[in-house]
């Protein structure tokens, strides 16, 4: 299934120019790709969220509402990243990790501050990637790419998502990690993260 879906969104990019944004986001394989991310990371992180697009034409975003335990992934930021030929597929799932990354800082007790929740969900994204072994060490540009050149895909300003490099550092970080249960990683992540930043 995860490789049929994947062909069919290969196949799927080459048209997406000429779509618009909200028709990327409705159509029925990126429907069900979404669908497979969500039950595949609430799996991972233990969290109980749904995941569905909205419409970010007013700026690229996607944001988790811990509250309503709902990830919200904009139908241009979809669009965007689709478009990038090689790596569409995988920075959005590295957004999403990161995303739901938030609603696991929810779950598993800290201290964070609003400043290191956003590098330590860079973090475990970077150990979602590793633990499925979605992207190897080298590809790690893909995601980091997929973050630095948007910036600020999430609530706030750009500066309270970290610097480019602190970013980078906090992502390889927690692919280090994927050796490790999810709730050590996370808390062994928690502590390198207010110990370098
Ligand atoms: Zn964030």
């Amino acid at each position: 299934m995860k490789t049929l879906l994947l062909l069919a969104l290969t196949v799927f990019a080459p048209c997406l120019a000429a779509q618009t944004q909200s028709a990327v986001a409705i159509h029925p394989l990126m429907q069900d790709w979404l669908r497979e991310q969500e039950q595949q990371l609430e799996l991972f992180f233990g969290v109980d969220a749904t995941l569905d697009w909205y419409d970010d034409s007013d700026g690229m975003n996607a944001v988790a509402i811990p509250g309503k335990s709902q990830i919200l992934v904009g139908s241009r930021l979809m669009r965007y990243h689709l478009l990038k030929a090689g790596r569409g597929v995988r920075s959005l799932r590295a957004i999403l990790a990161h995303e739901y990354g938030h609603l696991a800082q929810e779950r598993y007790p800290n201290n964070l501050s609003f400043a290191y929740r956003e590098l330590h969900a860079d973090l475990l994204a970077g150990y979602y990637l590793g633990r499925n072994g979605l992207v190897d060490a080298s590809g790690f540009w893909v995601y980091a790419n997929a973050t630095f050149e948007i910036g600020d895909y999430d609530a706030g300003s750009f500066s309270h998502h970290g610097t480019p490099p602190e970013r980078l550092a906090c992502l390889m970080a927690g692919f280090r990690l994927a050796h490790l249960p999810l709730e050590e990683a996370f808390r062994v992540g928690t502590e390198f993260v207010e110990n370098n930043f």
